[in-house]
């Protein structure tokens, strides 16, 4: 018999996708050009030059057969070694190569570490708005999400509603910083808060609480914002890094987790990560790409693209009459809706082949996700339409 949870959740599908196929069939009609397809979180520019440099680099020094060939399951043990060396390096907190797992992007991170955790029973939080997949994996592996509201305004943590969303049952929170979807950065003040909080409510409940810091988006932050490295202000914090996003090699699979050698219960939760990792049917991660992204940790794709991008969205919307809040990372504006309900906004908005995606995906109603990592063309073209909806909704400046 078929678990009817699971049916139905693989049932509820997924409205970016689907909005997104909605954008294609209707680009088929009225062509590419005429459709703002503000979507999906994939990265519209090229990864930077070391990486084609690397590839070519290893094809003409690693026999094929050894290139490709499978890697340990936790990784190779020079990139491993690479990534220690690297987080030691910039972020002061010491890794050794053992400490370090190669995973298909911060989702295996996060899918496994989220089974570790709440293998044993309780639940994960995390702050609102979040990344929508945070839920499948509590809901799959645990009791549940618990979702913290966080400072309407600003996004900021919300220290009393934290302390108010934490119970005994809470195991682990996940952390995402810069945020898809606000693309706010969290702040030093309030992570620095939540961190003596933890520690306090550990004590309190007799249990360790971990965090798993989400940081796909690390590197893309635009005007000199600290992006605090959770590890270094609170050692129970296990780190899920990408190449996703920073490096545009989202369909190349490659991240890595990196836990602290003084980590509670370490030796249980790598052994456990190590069986979850090999249940779920991830023998490894590509042997090639892991080479090639490690040796191009620390550069970015051309990131003032994006930046320039934000300036141009964020000026021209608020200047139009609509509110959002300053996104100073990642590559997603979140923009309250013109009415309460955002599906009815999104529908509306359809059918001017604007295509958005309703902040209730991300645990906060009443605004819509863009992703702005599209054409500088895509934007311009897109902004008559978004003035057209501001008046027909009373709100145009
Ligand atoms: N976490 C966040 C916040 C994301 O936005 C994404 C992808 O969009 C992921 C995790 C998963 O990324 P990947 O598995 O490609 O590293």
């Amino acid at each position: 018999m078929i678990d009817q949870q699971l049916v139905a959740c693989g049932r509820s599908g997924n409205i970016i996708r689907e909005i997104a196929e909605y954008g294609a069939e209707q680009a088929k009609i009225v062509g590419p050009e005429n459709v703002y397809n503000f979507t999906i979180g994939s990265p519209s520019i090229d990864p930077p030059p070391c990486v084609a440099e690397k590839m070519d680099e290893l094809r003409a020094s690693i026999p094929a057969a050894q290139l490709y060939t499978y890697a340990p399951a936790a990784g190779l043990p020079e990139v491993r070694a690479k990534a220690a060396a690297y987080l030691t390096k910039t972020f002061g907190v010491n890794y050794r190569a053992q400490d370090v797992i190669i995973t298909c992007g911060t989702s295996t991170c996060l899918a496994a570490m989220t089974r570790v955790l709440l293998s044993g029973g309780g639940r994960a939080m995390t702050f609102t708005p979040y990344f929508m997949d945070y839920k499948y994996y509590a809901d799959a592996y645990g009791e549940g999400l618990t979702e913290c509201p966080t400072d309407p305004d600003t996004f900021q943590l919300d220290l009393d509603a934290a302390e108010k969303a934490l119970t005994s049952d809470t195991m682990m929170l996940i952390i995402n910083s810069p945020n898809n979807p606000s693309g706010v950065v969290l702040k030093r003040e309030g992570l620095e808060g939540l961190a003596r909080l933890l520690e306090r409510k550990q004590l309190e409940y007799g249990h360790p609480i971990y965090i798993l810091a989400d940081e796909p988006y690390r590197e893309l932050v635009y005007d000199g914002q600290e992006v605090v490295y959770l590890p270094s202000i609170y050692k129970n914090t296990i780190y899920c890094y990408s190449f996703s996003k920073s490096m545009s090699l989202p369909g190349e699979r490659v991240g890595f987790m990196a836990l602290p050698p003084e980590l509670d219960d370490y030796d249980d939760i790598y052994s456990a990560a190590m069986a979850t990792i090999r249940a779920f049917g991830y023998i490894c991660v590509s042997s090639m790409w892991q080479r090639v992204a490690i040796d191009c940790l620390g550069e970015t794709s051309d990131i003032s693209v994006y930046k320039g991008n934000r300036d141009l969205l964020y000026g021209s919307l608020t200047g139009m009459g609509y509110t959002c809040v300053h996104p100073d990372g990642a590559f997603y504006l979140f923009m309250k809706t013109p009415e309460p309900d955002a599906t009815a906004f999104c529908r509306r908005a359809m059918k001017d082949n604007l295509l958005v995606v309703p902040g209730d995906s991300f645990g906060t109603p009443g605004y819509v996700r863009l992703a702005y990592c599209v054409s500088r063309a895509t934007i311009e073209r897109s902004l008559p339409t978004f003035r057209k909806l501001a008046e027909e909704y009373g709100i145009a400046k």
